[in-house]
């Protein structure tokens, strides 16, 4: 029997962490208000206090309260006194020879995810995951091999973005000019974990990241992936209003039931509909869809064709995806020269088709790599089932 595919609820409630302190990363503006009025700010001070913490957090980069140097000693030292302001640790930093740099990360519960940063000519991408481990089980996913642990919080999310920016130096000096090329120039939500499935925190660390007098990361260089939570892709395209990605993967419900189980949830027909609405919806362009290269699978001309003919009428890219593999994989990637076949049918039928270069596979970090050691694996099929009480 197939894993149930359930939303789990496992967010740590947004409570004082051990030693009372709150962490402030995380919070959206109507919070961090909250929370410094509760400690004593007056009401008619607070958007003004704010902003200026906002951006020492976001804009600065500054993890000391005695640092923000606009606010009186005083209340510095209160703020000290109640809050924090904390990230994620690194435990390891791997740097991959095409100098992708792999971040492994211990959050509260001593539970391990990871974040990667790819460097590339004209932008720097940063692929942040959203839950430890996942609920779903993609056969050919490495992170699906691990059952959920918990989703992660807004601080958690946001905190992998300071994380990558701490590592990379790439706060402003005081005084400097700007500098116009960032290094975290974009940020995609393809690490682990099912990011639809922990909506809310999502969409309150994606204000965070997009918000202008901070780490001012546009909606339109954020992209979030998903396997296909239908009822969340409306929601998507309305409350953070950034770009989607799909893991798409095949061209029948036969085969994606079995690649991608969320299909035999909300099937080929049912996604398609939902994505068709999303470009008017979120005011945005195209819609990529991520395409897994099996060898065998779903690799082949009638594959491409099928594929075109699906999304005909909506607006999208192609993101051919080499499979990556990890040990134990029950696939292969397609030979180079299938991949370029099955490129060019779909780039002559109008749509942009780049096949995905893997990136930091010396240190496993490509795309679906990604499985934080500590955890233990996901518990067998029979043993979830049981679980459910199914
Ligand atoms: N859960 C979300 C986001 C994380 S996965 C989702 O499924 O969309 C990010 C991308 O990597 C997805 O397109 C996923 O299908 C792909 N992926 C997973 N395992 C892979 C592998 N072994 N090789 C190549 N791509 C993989
Ligand atoms: Fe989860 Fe995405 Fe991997 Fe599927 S591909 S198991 S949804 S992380």
């Amino acid at each position: 029997m197939d894993a149930p595919i359930t939303q789990d609820v496992l967010t740590l409630p947004r409570k004082m962490p051990e030693g009372g302190k709150l962490n402030l990363v995380g919070l959206t503006r109507a919070q961090l208000a909250e929370a410094l009025i509760a400690m004593g700010t007056p009401e008619r001070q607070a958007k003004m206090r704010v902003g200026q913490i906002w951006q020492w957090i976001y804009h600065w980069g500054v993890q000391d309260f005695d640092a923000m140097t606009n606010l009186a000693k005083g209340y510095r030292a209160e703020l000290a006194a109640h809050f924090e302001i904390a990230r994620p640790e690194i435990v390891s930093r791997q740097v991959s020879e095409d100098g992708t740099r792999k971040y492994l990360l211990r959050i509260a519960g001593g539970h391990e995810v990871e974040a990667v940063y790819i460097p590339e000519e004209s932008r720097g991408t940063l692929c942040i995951s959203s839950q430890v481990g996942c609920s779903l089980t993609c056969s050919f996913c490495h992170t699906g091999t691990q059952k959920l642990v918990r989703n992660l919080t807004p601080a958690e999310i946001v905190g992998q973005v300071l994380v990558a920016r701490d590592d990379l130096g790439e706060w402003p000096e005081p005084g400097a000019p700007r500098n116009e090329t960032r290094l975290v120039s974009n940020v995609v939500l393809m690490g682990m974990g099912e990011p639809l499935y922990n909506f809310e925190n999502v969409r309150d660390a994606m204000k965070v990241v997009m918000d202008g007098e901070g780490l001012s990361i546009s909606r339109r260089r954020i992209t979030l992936s998903t396997s296909g939570v239908v009822p969340e892709i409306a929601r998507t395209a309305q409350e953070i209003g950034c770009l989607l990605a799909v893991s798409f993967h095949a061209t029948t419900d036969e085969v994606r039931d079995k690649l991608v189980p969320i299909n035999k949830r909300w099937n080929i027909k049912t996604l398609l509909d939902a994505l068709r609405e999303y470009p008017r919806l979120s005011n945005s362009e195209r819609i990529t869809f991520e395409y897994v290269m099996l060898k065998g699978v779903n690799d082949s001309d009638a594959d491409a064709r099928r594929l075109v003919k699906l999304i005909a009428g909506i607006p999208a890219k192609i993101n051919l995806i080499p499979f990556n593999e990890w040990p134990g994989a029950p696939y292969e990637r397609s030979d180079w020269a299938r991949i370029e076949a099955f490129a060019d049918i779909v780039h002559k039928a109008g749509y942009a088709s780049p096949i995905r270069t893997p990136r930091g596979e010396d240190i496993m970090a490509a795309c679906g790599q990604l499985k934080s050691a500590t955890e233990r694996g996901r518990a067998s099929r029979a043993e979830i089932a049981a679980q459910a009480g199914l």
